[in-house]
């Protein structure tokens, strides 16, 4: 099996910093919340919180914890069977933090939480509540997991006042047994982005895939026609990024070109509007994409 190690030009650019930046990061002192933007060393926290002004600004906020019960093959979260129950200050806590906060758009995402009857799925839908009480301006996005298919789980969420639904498909239908957790599979995840959308139709539907993993071309194309198939709105595409050498290896470091190539034929597709790029994460300027696609 082919293993690379060496990055190549395109991945090594330097991360700019601007005063927009600057000035979200230090309103964040104080706040304790805990973002995936600063905690991954995210590579595009300039320009998600630093674009031209604070109501396009993009932020990631983990809830329900920072260990998991599942552990797919390529991301870098603790991993256990019984992680600590779940903080019942938190919806509220955050709420408020980012009503002081102040920011345009955030993106809530958690790890899986098998251990628990409702996945957490209550607790997530009350965080978004609570944020839409508070702030009402700001946008959110709930990433969430596929509550080990519980349908009247994804309702509950998609039924709690929030502006998109993104759930990752991750990587193309063949080589989703080996990349994600056993418990994850290809055809569940396409149902809980179905039932996000026919529950609520004017919610936003969002999925996510790694480029990278030894995908071919015509198993992307697969995916994106099942996606389009279940009303998916937005794609986006980002390069697998190994965390450490006990994770899945990367299989092919997918150059800038292709990047928009997949874009491009995401829209002519009928997507919404698709963010493509070797740094691409799925919450990737997400606010800013949202007001130029959806809100004009
Ligand atoms: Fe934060 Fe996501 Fe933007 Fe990275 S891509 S800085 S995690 S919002
Ligand atoms: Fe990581 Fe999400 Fe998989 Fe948990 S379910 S191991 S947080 S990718």
């Amino acid at each position: 099996k082919k293993t690379i190690t060496r990055l190549p030009e395109w991945l090594k650019t330097p991360i700019p910093v601007n005063s927009n930046y600057k000035k979200i990061k230090q309103d964040l002192r104080g706040l304790n919340l805990h973002t995936v933007c600063e905690e991954a060393k995210c590579p595009n926290i300039s320009d998600c919180w630093g674009g031209s002004n604070k109501s396009a600004a993009t932020a990631t906020i983990m809830l329900m914890g920072d260990t998991c019960t599942r552990g797919c093959r390529f991301c870098s979260v603790k991993t256990s069977k019984a992680p600590p129950p779940l903080d019942p200050h938190e919806p509220e806590n955050t709420a408020e933090a980012l009503k002081r906060w102040g920011l345009g758009y955030v993106v809530l995402t958690s790890v899986d939480r098998d251990d628990l009857a409702d996945g957490g799925a209550r607790h997530f839908a009350e965080t978004i509540m609570k944020i839409k009480q508070k702030a009402p301006q700001m946008l959110v996005e709930a990433l969430t997991g596929d509550y080990a298919g519980d349908m009247e789980m994804v309702k509950l969420v998609a039924l709690s006042g929030l502006d998109v639904y993104a759930h990752n498909i991750e990587t193309v239908e063949a080589l989703t047994p080996s990349v994600r957790d056993r418990r994850a599979k290809f055809r569940q995840s396409l149902d809980v982005l179905k039932m996000a959308k026919e529950t609520r139709p004017e919610l936003v539907t969002k999925t996510s895939i790694m480029l990278g993993l030894g995908e071919t071309e015509e198993q992307l194309w697969h995916a994106l026609k099942e996606l389009r198939k279940n009303n998916v709105d937005v794609v986006t595409f980002g390069q697998y990024m190994r965390p450490t050498k006990r994770h899945m290896a990367v299989h092919e470091y997918v150059t800038p070109d292709v990047f928009e190539l997949w874009r491009q034929r995401a829209l002519d597709m009928g997507f919404l509007y698709c963010a493509s790029g070797p740094l691409v994460r799925s919450s990737y300027k997400a606010g800013e994409a949202f007001i130029e696609n959806v809100l004009k």
